[in-house]
């Protein structure tokens, strides 16, 4: 079989983004990913695209121009503070953040009308966290609900199916689309943790009621919980909605080794583990809009399992049927916890009859 044109976006001014020293959402995350792709082989085969910066009318179609000008002015202060948690800004912040976000509407061109069969936006800050009028949780532009409502305008489509398979719920893309039936949200994610949002309660309002869909895992879950949520919820939800395309929130966070990075971690997937996720993730886009196909990183701070779990998705969508774990399962050996009734609920909750399911 061919391998498929996979269209890649990295700009180096995403490394401009610098939080204080000794924080988890480094610029190493990407440059070292990045330098990996190269030295493994793996960017000779994927089309290097050019990334320009989102404009202001394309920002705001998710962010309110008040939270733009005042991240704007932080920035042009010299940096400071953004979300008192944890999110701060540095002179090249916004640089940073608008090449991120413009990174990720290229994705969605990339496969819309630039030819590639799948696309991958290698960038920072993440967004995930970011509502529309605040930054949050190392998150300051909503990189994948921006490239949703990039899509939604610009391209003749009215569904877009966003998968979010980041160890932590994106709050921001929920609350971007919460009461909108144009994007359907599906999250897997670490419950709780933070940000303690993303119960299965949660399922969108208004005309926008069963298209937010939360699938909040307990702690201990590795390859075969992600793998049954995404076989039993996700894929019956796509056969339903039959997408016009697929963009991915991919972040790298449920692997086991990133406990050691952020407190509260404690999902286990491995490299094999998120291969299978983006080989369910490719056979979906195949199925209902083949060649639509765009994945954003989101979070991932192990550089060593981000790097292999990034080269691992690209792999897959690449064609690839066979990949090498060299980091292996956790060491500790848990056993799952049953989620089997956990599941059964959601699909009653969203109305997944069993026969969906075959
Ligand atoms: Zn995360």
């Amino acid at each position: 079989m061919a391998e498929k044109r996979v269209g890649f976006l990295y700009d180096p001014v995403v490394l401009e983004h610098q939080p204080p020293e000794g924080h988890p959402e480094r610029p190493d995350r990407a440059s070292e990913t990045f330098a990996f792709l190269d030295q493994s082989g793996i960017l000779e085969r994927l089309t290097l695209l050019p990334v320009t910066p989102a404009t202001r009318e394309q920002l705001e179609r998710v962010h309110t121009p008040a939270y733009l000008d005042h991240v704007e002015r932080i920035v042009a202060q010299g940096g400071g503070i953004l979300d008192a948690g944890d999110t701060a800004a540095s002179p090249g912040s916004w640089a940073a953040a608008t090449a991120a976000a413009g990174a990720s509407l290229g994705a969605v061109d990339a496969v819309m009308a630039g030819g590639m069969e799948a696309a991958f936006a290698l960038v920072r800050p993440p967004g995930h966290h970011a509502p529309p009028d605040q930054a949050m949780g190392f998150c300051i532009l909503n990189n994948a609900a921006l490239a949703a409502t990039h899509a939604l305008a610009h391209y003749d489509i009215s569904r877009v199916l966003l998968v979010d398979f980041d160890v932590h719920h994106g709050n921001g893309t929920q609350d971007a689309f919460y009461s909108s039936p144009d994007v359907l949200y599906f999250s897997t994610h670490q419950s709780p943790a933070y940000p303690f949002t993303g119960s299965i309660e949660e399922m969108g309002d208004g005309p926008g009621l069963g298209y937010t869909v939360n699938v909040p895992l307990p702690p201990d879950i590795g390859d075969a919980g992600f793998q049954a949520a995404f076989e039993t919820i996700l894929r019956p939800l796509a056969q339903r909605f039959q997408p016009e395309l697929v963009i991915v929130s991919a972040g790298y966070d449920a692997h086991w080794r990133n406990s050691r990075y952020v407190a509260g971690i404690r999902e286990r997937l491995t490299i094999k583990g998120l291969c299978a996720l983006s080989a369910i993730l490719l056979e979906i886009s195949d199925t209902y809009c083949p060649g639509r196909l765009v994945g954003i990183l989101e979070g991932g701070y192990d550089l060593e399992s981000l790097a292999l779990g990034v080269a691992g998705t690209l792999k897959v969508w690449l064609g690839d049927t066979e990949f090498e774990d060299p980091l292996g399962p956790a060491p500790a050996h848990v056993r799952e916890p049953n989620i089997a009734p956990l599941l059964a609920e959601i699909r009653t909750l969203h109305d997944l009859s069993a026969d969906a399911l075959s």
